[in-house]
């Protein structure tokens, strides 16, 4: 019987003799203990320690550990900033951890066809930065923008508060330079392509955006960019029956008007933000919702003043604003939410159990109901907010986890959480994906279509190297056998 330490030696020293001295290779169990989480519940209760960590300085790189990991049949997982909130990064399986955050360069701009070649571990917020200089922007705008790398955004296909007008990230992706499970590095999206459209073969570029790493490791990306807006104003809207929240979505998107974002708060998230920042003074209600729009100054006034005058009938007070101060204290109560909800009760924490459900639009407020009533069940304290245009709703649980008893019921809270989603005919994740913690509901979410995922992993994935141990079941994912 060989020691898990003596292995990872073994392990250490055969992969220094296959990728040289100049590949930074970490072993030692105090670093290791660096890439044993992600933000997930799941990472907080239970770390999973790689064998290995290979800091990737290039695609050359990342192609020989994956060449040597194939031959010996060994898991490899690759990690962006870990800033996700579902496990993904967390090497299930031990193994190699491939650490992409080193690269992270802007390779090209090509502002003249709207487009940037970068590497995967560019944050989104670098980006974004160095994209202004040229009145440029890269639109997802995922709430970890300052922490993410772009990499993880593709491999989870991230949305964000803008994905109302914009979309997910794959509407981003022109193409991607990906390496296989067996080291062999290919191009997706046309090799040397500049064309912003492509009808060109099979769309491989889409399936390797939300693979969560799991199809192999994206090294390069072209991406789309657009003209950044000049302006953006703030609606605020309180509301005292939910209800009306969603018939005011409706009718402000009835009415030919596309916000950037529209975001709500319920009245827990009202009551976490008042704590949090009392000078705030958000107006107590059952919900509030921010619209926000953006464009030029003239369309962008128009269309906060229009939308305003929709949504008055429906709301208890509505009020917007085009000043940038102004536009800026209004949406300060969702930029801080997040923070607030973590700081209401002195030791507890938040955690993200069950923190991503996205259900259809009409089914919100019923949705929010069943998800106080859930929390009123297992006794915990939820403070709830979203993306409420796609009805993706981020329920956050605040607990103390060092208390086995919170920890069970937040347990079964997220599960019932999970559920309920399905039942309101929507997802288990809007956004965050599937990674460790939602393997549960993948049967039931997608029947018989997932069977067919897992057969699309094999074909690229033979022996089961990619990142294993997520997003299937037991019952029909193999373990990654036969390691030499
Ligand atoms: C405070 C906070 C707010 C957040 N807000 C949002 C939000 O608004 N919208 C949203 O969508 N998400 C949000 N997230 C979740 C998370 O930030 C996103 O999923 C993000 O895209 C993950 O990027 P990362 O670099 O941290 O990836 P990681 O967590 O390191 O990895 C995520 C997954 O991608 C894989 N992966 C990473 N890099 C590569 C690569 N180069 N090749 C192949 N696979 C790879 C990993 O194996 C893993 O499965 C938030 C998280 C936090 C902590």
């Amino acid at each position: 019987m060989v020691s898990i330490a003596a292995r990872q030696s073994d392990l250490s020293k055969r992969l220094r003799a296959a990728l040289g001295p100049d590949v930074t290779i970490l072993d030692d169990p105090s670093q290791l203990e660096c890439y044993s989480y992600d933000a997930s519940f799941e990472a907080m209760m239970s770390p999973r320690y790689p064998e290995v960590v290979v800091q990737a300085q290039s695609t050359a790189d990342v192609s020989r550990v994956l060449e040597f990991a194939s031959e010996h049949r060994i898991p490899v997982t690759p990690r962006g900033a870990a800033t996700g909130q579902a496990g993904g990064a967390l090497p299930a399986r031990g193994g190699i951890l491939i650490d992409l955050s080193r690269m992270n360069r802007v390779l090209e701009l090509d502002a003249a066809n709207l487009q940037v070649f970068v590497q995967p571990g560019i944050v989104h917020a670098d980006l974004n930065a160095f994209l202004a200089r040229s009145n440029l922007i890269f639109p997802p705008d995922p709430g970890s923008s300052r922490m993410c790398t772009v990499g993880g955004m593709v491999a989870n296909n991230s949305r964000g508060m803008r994905g109302v007008k914009y979309g997910p990230t794959g509407d981003y992706v022109l193409g991607l330079e990906v390496v296989l499970p067996t080291g062999k590095i290919i191009t997706t999206g046309s090799i040397g392509s500049r064309a912003l459209q492509s009808s060109s073969g099979f769309e491989l570029t889409r399936l390797f955006v939300g693979s969560e790493g799991m199809l192999g490791v994206i090294t390069q990306m072209r991406l789309r960019v657009i003209p950044k807006p000049p302006c953006r104003a703030i609606v605020m809207a309180q509301f005292g029956r939910l209800e009306a929240t969603g018939e005011s979505v409706s009718a402000v998107l009835g009415a030919g008007i596309l916000p950037s974002a529209i975001e709500i708060l319920d009245a827990s998230a009202i009551k976490a933000v008042n704590l949090y920042r009392p000078a705030l003074k958000v107006p107590d209600a059952d919900a509030i919702l921010l619209y926000e729009v953006d464009g030029n100054a003239a369309s962008v006034a128009d269309d906060a003043r229009r939308i305003a005058e929709i949504v008055a009938p429906l709301a208890e007070k509505v009020e917007w604003s085009d000043e940038p101060p102004r536009v800026a204290a209004l949406w300060e109560a969702r930029s801080v939410v997040g923070a607030a909800s973590g700081q209401i009760k002195p030791g507890y924490a938040r955690v993200y159990a069950g923190e991503d459900i996205c259900v259809p639009l009409t089914r919100v407020p019923e949705t929010l109901r069943s998800i106080q009533n859930i929390a009123r069940q297992y006794d915990l304290t939820v403070v709830t907010y979203g993306h409420i245009a796609s009805g993706n709703l981020h329920p956050a649980p605040i607990i103390d986890v060092a208390d086995p008893d919170q920890v069970r019921r937040v347990r079964q809270f997220a599960d019932d959480i999970h559920r309920l989603a399905l039942r309101m005919s929507g997802t288990v994740t809007g956004e965050h994906g599937v990674g460790l913690t939602r393997i549960a509901y993948m049967r039931d979410e997608h029947g018989p279509a997932l069977d067919v995922m897992w057969q699309i992993k094999r074909a690229l994935d033979p022996y089961n190297i990619m990142n294993p141990g997520k997003m299937f079941p037991a019952d029909i994912a193999e373990p990654p056998g036969g390691r030499t």
